[in-house]
């Protein structure tokens, strides 16, 4: 797959990408990953983007302090409606027309989810934002970029993820001999319980043949030439 750009993609950003590894939102990196999804967008790609909330709550850990699970987790989904905003902003600024999508219905502030119109946004070079999860307690943005990827049929599901640029045979943060691996399948990742996406996530695209990269988000052009079809990250596919 490497030197094939892709036609249509889901770019999962995670919560931490849109905090800069603080509490809310960096709008120096929001507005940095807003230029990088402009310049594939002005390239011809469609790009559909699911956010996470882990800069503002997560649900499992709030459960730790207390909290019925379900709440805090709608708290979590409620989080990365923030951050759709967030990024909306800085693409609109960047020239790029977009709209946000959400799984729990906030009329004021964007569309709810109906996949046929995302599509359509996506045909006509609007960005299209997901945000609100799945509207469901007890799942994971993780998940959603690959339901959402299979629903739209989107070519691939673009991982960025903070603080590694790759999968690694255990975490190279504690480990030094994690070794780096540049392609994998889905089933050994799930057997050898690799967990940098949620195995949800992992089940849905190997059983539907979806790929996906998972790469590092640092970088000025990380984005770009994950879309490019770069040597960058790991390659998983079913
Ligand atoms: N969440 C949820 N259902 C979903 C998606 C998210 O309940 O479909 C909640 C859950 O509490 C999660 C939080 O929202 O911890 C933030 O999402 P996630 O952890 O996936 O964000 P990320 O880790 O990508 O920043």
């Amino acid at each position: 797959m490497s030197g094939h750009q892709f036609n249509r993609v889901v770019l999962k950003l995670s919560g931490e990408v849109f905090g800069g590894g603080e509490v809310g939102v960096d709008p120096d990196v929001v507005a940095g990953v807003a230029r990088q999804i402009a310049t594939v967008v002005r390239r011809g790609v469609q790009v559909a983007v699911v956010v996470g909330g882990g800069n503002f709550f997560r649900g499992a850990e709030l459960q730790k302090r207390g909290m019925d699970r379900a709440r805090a987790d709608y708290m979590g989904m409620l989080g990365t409606v923030m951050n759709c905003l967030a990024l909306q902003d800085f693409l609109e600024k960047e020239g790029i027309e977009t709209r946000v999508q959400t799984a729990i219905t906030m009329a004021q502030v964007a569309e709810q989810y109906i996949p046929l119109r995302a599509i359509r946004h996506l045909e006509k070079g609007r960005v299209v934002i997901f945000g609100g999860g799945a509207g469901m307690p007890y799942f994971t943005t993780d998940t959603v970029s690959a339901q959402r990827a299979l629903e739209i049929h989107a070519d691939v599901v673009l991982m960025s993820k903070n603080g590694v640029d790759a999968v690694y045979t255990a975490d190279p943060r504690t480990n030094p001999d994690a070794v780096r691996i540049d392609q994998i399948t889905f089933n050994e990742v799930l057997r050898q319980n690799i967990r940098v996406a949620d195995a949800a996530a992992f089940s849905l695209c190997a059983d539907n043949g979806l790929p996906m990269l998972v790469f590092g988000a640092e970088g000025d052009d990380t984005i770009v030439r994950a879309v490019s079809g770069d040597k960058i990250g790991t390659l998983i596919t079913a």
